[in-house]
């Protein structure tokens, strides 16, 4: 039976429980103890597949295909743990599952109500796989008082009662802001929001306390008197210069200690840290600086974007250089020469995305790095705009697009270069999609795997013809223009085991050009970067040093 950690927050939002969550994950594993972690949040959408990018940042997509909140990446980050489906839930799906059963008729015409009926069905999620690991380590979205986080503080209240005693304990995460014209850290926030969770019946274990300070003693006996811990469970969390060093960072201020102390393990195994001082190293022993642009459209909020930057990081690490990305908001281009933005950087990326609009930027940004042989990355929407791109203007396919833009306007303009695919294999089962299903939940989703080609650029990369990645799209290249663009030197360097749908394309007489159906930037991590970032790296180094 795995030992549960609930990790709440308190006085502010984006206080970082998920980077606070995948550190003690970290810390654990690297005292030998197997760990899974999971985020339950407040919100109302089933999930968050549909959610715009804009407002909740990128969708996490795992290897079994749930579309989940981006603080799973940070997760499958510092523990290598792949997430599952059942690790991401939201009051959404809660209710939906809930009102699902009401109308199926297993509730025998009982009255639904939040307790029990919404509490046991968290509670249900709570235990799914709790055999499987040591720590269960379950972040509840939001911040204690929401409203709609309610139902979730109940359920691990009553799932800690369920349990025998000491196999939960309770982190809440609070702010310590300083008062510059008294000098002062203020814990009164502090002791309100620890307050807030007493009156719902949940005491904390430990108490995370975000400071741009150090805490002198004094304040930390303070909380701890005034908020029921002991004194060695006000945990202090700095700001750091890189996030990779929150897990060294929270050892030395003894949060997997308190972890193991508030569960009584004693005496406690010691932890073998190599792996985060390797980490540490390469992000402060660097030599030199290139830079990358990101060509998108979501560019006002970086975390649309989260896994890619945290992928060239990584791959910035495997480098040793430093990584400098810069936003360029493709929709500037859409209708100027692209140069005078993009002369400079040592590569460019075109990420993920859906909707036409910034479209025809991303294309002109492909036919820049191809012309001018700069190392090009082109991911997902990224990789169809460069295959377009080589089918206008290397092809002579002037009227190349894809069906995406047409369905999107109603009007046929394009020669579907890229075309919805309405049936697809996966494993051994074929998945096929009805007609009008466009929204949530009905793209090629989840890992599958991919053959390269023997003796291609990505072959040499991966080192290994057989890959596995995680999709997220709808739409193809069609293979009926693959004979066409092969000839022109545009290979198609991966393919779906069945041959059908293209996987990987390169340019043959270019440095460093790659365009990939699916998204490697969600399986690279700070000790194990993925292949292709480390390799778009070295390549933009090589650049750096023409210039
Ligand atoms: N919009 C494209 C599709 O659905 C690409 C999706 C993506 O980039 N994730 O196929």
């Amino acid at each position: 039976m795995a030992r549960y950690i609930f990790i709440t927050g308190g006085v502010v939002s984006s206080l970082g429980k998920g980077l606070a969550s995948a550190a003690l994950g970290a810390l654990l594993q690297a005292r030998g103890f197997s760990v899974r972690l999971r985020k339950l949040d407040p919100y109302l959408n089933v999930d968050p597949g549909t959610m715009s990018p804009f407002e909740h940042g990128e969708v996490f997509v795992t290897d079994d295909g749930a579309e989940t909140d981006l603080d799973l990446g940070h997760y499958e980050r510092f523990t290598g743990v792949p997430a599952r489906m059942t690790d991401s839930v939201s009051s959404g799906r809660i209710y939906s599952n809930v009102l699902e059963k009401e109308r199926r008729g297993d509730y025998l015409g009982k009255t639904i109500q939040v307790v029990p009926h919404v509490t046991n069905e968290i509670k249900d999620f709570l235990n799914i796989g709790d055999d499987e690991v040591d720590f269960m380590l379950c972040e509840i979205g939001g911040t204690v008082g929401d409203i709609e986080g309610l139902p979730f503080f109940e359920a691990i209240r009553q799932f800690s009662h369920d349990r025998p005693r000491g196999q939960c304990i309770f982190m809440h995460l609070t702010l310590l802001p300083y008062l510059a014209a008294s000098g002062e850290l203020k814990t009164k926030p502090t002791q309100h929001s620890v307050k807030e969770l007493q009156s719902i019946g949940i005491a904390p274990d430990i108490l995370v306390c975000r400071s741009e300070h150090p805490i002198p003693d004094k304040e930390r006996e303070k909380i701890a008197l005034f908020c029921n811990v002991r004194k060695e469970a006000v945990v202090a969390a700095y700001d750091l210069a890189s996030i990779y060093e929150a897990p060294l960072a929270y050892h030395r201020e003894g949060l997997d200690q308190a972890v193991l102390d508030a569960f009584q393990i004693s005496p406690a195994p010691r932890p073998d840290l190599a792996v985060w001082r390797d980490v540490a190293d390469r992000i402060h022993k660097t030599d030199g600086t290139v830079n990358i642009a990101i060509v998108g459209k979501y560019v006002q909020l970086e975390d649309a974007y989260k896994s890619i930057k945290e992928a060239l990081t990584h791959g910035g690490m495997a480098n040793r250089v430093k990584v400098n990305v810069e936003w360029v908001d493709a929709e500037v281009f859409d209708t100027q020469d692209p140069a005078p933005h993009l002369e400079g950087f040592h590569a460019i990326l075109v990420p993920g995305g859906f909707g036409e609009r910034g479209t025809e930027g991303k294309i002109k940004a492909a036919q820049f790095a191809r012309e001018r042989k700069i190392p090009y990355l082109g991911i997902c929407l990224g990789m169809q705009l460069a295959v377009i791109e080589a089918a206008r203007n290397v092809a002579g396919m002037a009227t190349a697009g894809s069906e995406e833009f047409d369905h999107e306007t109603g009007q046929k303009r394009f020669e579907p270069v890229v075309y919805h695919l309405k049936e697809w294999v996966q494993g051994n089962a074929k998945v096929r999609r009805k007609v009008g299903d466009d929204k949530g939940g009905t793209m090629r989703l989840g890992a599958y795997d991919a053959t390269l080609k023997e003796g291609s650029k990505v072959a040499g990369i991966y080192g290994t013809t057989s890959i596995e990645e995680r999709h997220r799209h709808r739409y193809e290249v069609d293979i009926k223009y693959m004979e066409n663009l092969e000839e022109h030197g545009l290979r198609f360097s991966g393919m779906s085991p069945d041959g059908r749908l293209p996987e990987i394309v390169e340019w043959t007489n270019h440095p460093w050009f790659i365009g990939v159906q699916f998204h490697p930037e969600l399986k690279s991590k700070p000790f194990a970067p993925h292949p292709l970032f480390a390799d778009f790296v070295r390549a933009a180094i090589e650049t750096s040093r023409l210039v």
